[in-house]
């Protein structure tokens, strides 16, 4: 199973931010010394603004490479708009376009980042620049029109951006399955919304999932799974407001698998969000979910 990860990926923070992005060299050096034969990690180089502009407005894209963001947007977006974090958001994109490419060639392939589901074509908000899944449909449906695409977002927050840029696309399906009473505030409606209570409990979250998901996806009969798996479900997290334990997680990753490979469908898998109290458990979780994936490859 191919995956994709850049150095870059890691952008300097003040050290008191809430976003950890140790998290991303930490779970790659993990994914590393497991030494898993046929796991391979390749290096990419960013997207072009073609790319980007496919779903980003040229205007915003400005915004965040000339730090001009006004005060209210750069509250939303969380992260210090500058060119180094648009090079930085450019890779990661580029990670899950690539990705893409090896799923539909291989059945499986991973980003070791990507799943930035709250931004949206001119603004981006909880600490997501660019929707790097949108702009891989996009590029897709080029050389593609008729491919059905389903998102599937197991993150503990709701995939607001994805959902409206394909709010009108019946070539894609968003399913997301969340707190209800959790950021964002204002939902934008998917395809398939599963609302939980705060702080569900890890078998109440399965028994959820697993009751939605398999009807949804046979329904919709999918040609390419990008799945936002989200390390922020666990109940250590400081964001997540949900109950699942290392068991629970193990549960879902191989539901999810399961389902998608039995069915034979090419599949991104992606990090999606993760706050655990413990930064190094946040890196243990995404590289978890890449591990047993591997083992479906
Ligand atoms: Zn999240």
């Amino acid at each position: 199973m191919r995956c994709f990860y850049d150095p870059g990926y890691v952008f300097p923070l003040p050290e008191d931010h809430p976003f950890p992005m140790d998290k991303f060299w930490r779970a790659e050096a993990m994914i590393r010394a497991a030494g898993v034969p046929g796991l391979s990690i390749h290096g990419i180089e960013p997207a072009s603004f073609e790319q980007l502009l496919r779903v980003h407005t040229a205007e915003y894209l400005e915004q965040i490479r000339t730090g001009s963001l006004d005060h209210v947007a750069a509250l939303k977006l969380g992260l210090p708009a500058s060119e180094e974090l648009l090079t930085r958001s450019r890779l990661e994109v580029a990670g899950t376009l690539t990705a893409t490419d090896a799923a539909l060639a291989d059945g499986l392939a991973c980003n070791l980042a990507g799943g930035t589901h709250h931004a949206f074509p001119d603004q981006g908000q909880g600490y997501c620049v660019l929707n790097d899944v949108a702009i891989a449909i996009r590029e897709q449906h080029r050389s593609k029109p008729d491919l059905r695409v389903f998102i599937l977002d197991t993150d503990a927050h709701q995939g607001n951006g994805t959902h409206a840029i394909f709010a009108d696309d019946p070539r894609v399906f968003t399913y997301s399955i969340h707190v209800g009473k959790n950021y964002p505030s204002f939902k934008t409606p998917g395809s398939l919304d599963v609302e939980l209570p705060r702080y569900v409990s890890g078998d109440a979250y399965l028994e959820a999932l697993e009751g939605s998901l398999t009807t949804a996806m046979h329904a919709f009969a999918p040609d390419l799974v990008f799945w936002i798996a989200g390390a922020d479900p666990h109940e250590d997290d400081r964001f997540g407001q949900m109950r699942l334990n290392d068991g629970h997680f193990a549960a879902r990753d191989e539901h999810v698998l399961n389902l998608v490979t039995r069915a034979g469908i090419p599949t991104v898998v992606l990090y999606g969000g993760g706050y655990n109290r413990d930064r190094e458990h946040t890196a243990r979780l995404h590289a978890a979910t890449v591990l047993r994936a591997a083992a479906y490859a």
